[in-house]
């Protein structure tokens, strides 16, 4: 597949391309070109032309042909569904909710289309202000492998809708799908050069898209580490930027918890998607009172996941994205057995032979007796593994909740409004969720604090974070 220029096939000035393998066999499914950064300065050029066409149509009218992308999604949601599967590994079922989550992107971005978009300001005798928002320019989307298709929908929709045009750049291991995404938007109306897609690593495409003078605003979404050098980058630049980053999120069951319900949440918050969510459970405080029981419940469960081929329909979870992913939390579980940070309860194996082939796919493991100092409390740890911690009171569990450089999201299950109010209240995170977790529609904002990064993605907010203010002063 080749990237997406000025709504034309676009081959790379450098004639290198990356293969995108599937994670459960390993076998090729497609390849596409390894951008530099003139295909970058092109694509850049070919939004800068577009924008003044593009910021002049109605917010209306463009929302309709947000509209119309979406109808056209709908249509062809099988095929980019099987697509999302084949080149990420997810369930067939997880993939095919995700084509719709952006098909309910951009529905919910055209439904807010020409809504009031500035403000007027009284200021007594001294005159009246009126402030508009207007779009920024071009703006850089930097998308990562894990949820390629929701993410894209949170930067595109928003962006589009306010008047910018884009350049956007998958992960090198999960193109496939943006790319077929970006022609559907053309072939619905969007016009040539207002979505641009270059494809390639980030240390190319991406650092050229975060230092091209013409890209006036980066949104990034990714790890904290590669954040932190494009907020330095971007920074120097004076660009608006949104940054989502990773989190380590805490579940706090209390022991007036629905024990069924809570370990439902607990399977859907750690192992969807593999455990490879920025907003994972990634830690587990349980009260003392129904630890015992609930940690049954919740090892009987995770032993009956179905592992295999995203793409069969009966499957649970599918493998992870890659081989070096595997490695990696492989390497985490080897690290906490050996030198004694935890008891793996279940799992804590990479899974091989016969149906799992030459796929990277790994047992989903449960932790307990965990050490307060272990790297699966402290660091994100992306992939299928929950470590879960005993707690006497709810001081206890909110303090350890707090315990993290991360604040992307959390959760509490309980029945208790008290207890609600106090995690809302104390615990420091951009959305807190009560006897759910993961859930993000598109009307909420979304983001975090502190290392989870700045900005927020969805809603009204995101719209606004497209846009700048500029006021007219009349002195009467
Ligand atoms: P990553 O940082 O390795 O890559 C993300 C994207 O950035 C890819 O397109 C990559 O090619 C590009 N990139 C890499 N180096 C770059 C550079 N120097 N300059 C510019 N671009 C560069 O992250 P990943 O492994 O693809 O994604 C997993 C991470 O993303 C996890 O930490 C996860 O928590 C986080 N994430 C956060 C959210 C959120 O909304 N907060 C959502 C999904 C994923």
């Amino acid at each position: 597949m080749q990237m997406r220029i000025n709504g034309k096939d676009h081959s790379s000035s450098d004639d290198s391309w990356i293969n995108v393998n599937n994670p459960a066999t390993g076998e090729l499914v497609d390849r596409v070109p390894s951008g530099t950064f003139t295909d970058v300065e092109i694509a850049a050029e070919a939004a800068s032309a577009a924008f003044d066409l593009w910021r002049k149509k109605t917010q209306r009218e463009r929302g309709l042909l947000l509209y119309r992308t979406a109808e056209n999604v709908r249509v062809h949601y099988k095929d980019l569904a099987r697509l999302l599967t084949m080149e990420q590994g997810k369930p067939i079922k997880e993939a095919t909710d995700e084509v719709r989550g952006f098909a309910n992107i951009l529905e919910f971005y055209a439904e807010i289309s020409g809504q009031p978009a500035g403000d007027a300001i009284r200021l007594g005798m001294a005159g009246d202000c009126i402030v508009i928002r207007e779009p920024i320019g071009v703006c850089g989307a930097i998308i990562p492998w894990n949820m390629p298709v929701i993410i894209m929908g949170w930067k595109v929709a928003p962006a589009l809708l306010a008047g910018n045009t884009m350049v956007i750049k998958p992960s090198s291991f999960t193109p496939l799908t943006n790319l077929k995404l970006a022609v559907l938007m053309e072939e619905a109306g969007i016009p040539q050069g207002v979505l641009n897609v270059v494809t390639g690593f980030g240390e190319s495409v991406g650092e050229a898209i975060v230092k091209h003078p013409a890209i006036k605003k980066v949104s990034f979404t990714g790890d904290c580490t590669t954040g932190h050098r494009i907020k330095n980058i971007a920074g120097e630049m004076f660009k608006d930027l949104s940054l989502e980053l990773g989190g380590s999120d805490p579940m706090i069951v209390m022991d007036d918890a629905d024990i069924p319900k809570t370990v439902e949440g607990a399977l859907r918050g750690r192992f969807y998607n593999a455990g490879q969510t920025c907003t994972a459970v990634k830690r587990l405080y349980v009260h003392e009172k129904i630890a015992e029981s609930f940690i049954r419940h919740l090892k009987k469960s995770i032993e009956s996941l179905r592992i295999g081929n995203g793409l069969d329909p009966s499957i649970d979870m599918g493998p992870l994205n890659s081989s070096p992913t595997r490695e990696k939390i492989a390497d985490i579980v080897k690290s906490v057995q050996e030198n004694d940070e935890g008891t793996i309860l279940t799992g804590g194996y990479s899974l091989q032979g016969n149906k799992f082939d030459k796929g990277y796919f790994y047992q989903p493991t449960l932790v307990t007796d965990v050490n307060p100092g272990t790297c699966l409390l402290k660091d994100e740890v992306f992939g299928p593994v929950l470590p879960v911690v005993t707690v006497s009171d709810l001081d206890t569990a909110i303090s350890l909740a707090n315990n993290t450089r991360y604040g992307l999201g959390a959760s509490v299950w309980t029945k208790d409004i008290a207890t609600v109010k106090r995690v809302f209240n104390e615990v420091n995170a951009g959305v807190i969720w009560v006897n759910r977790h993961l859930t993000v529609p598109p009307e909420i904002p979304f983001g975090g604090v502190n290392e989870s990064g700045m900005g927020r993605e969805n809603g009204f907010q995101a719209l606004n974070a497209y846009t700048r203010t500029k006021t007219l002063f009349l002195g009467w």
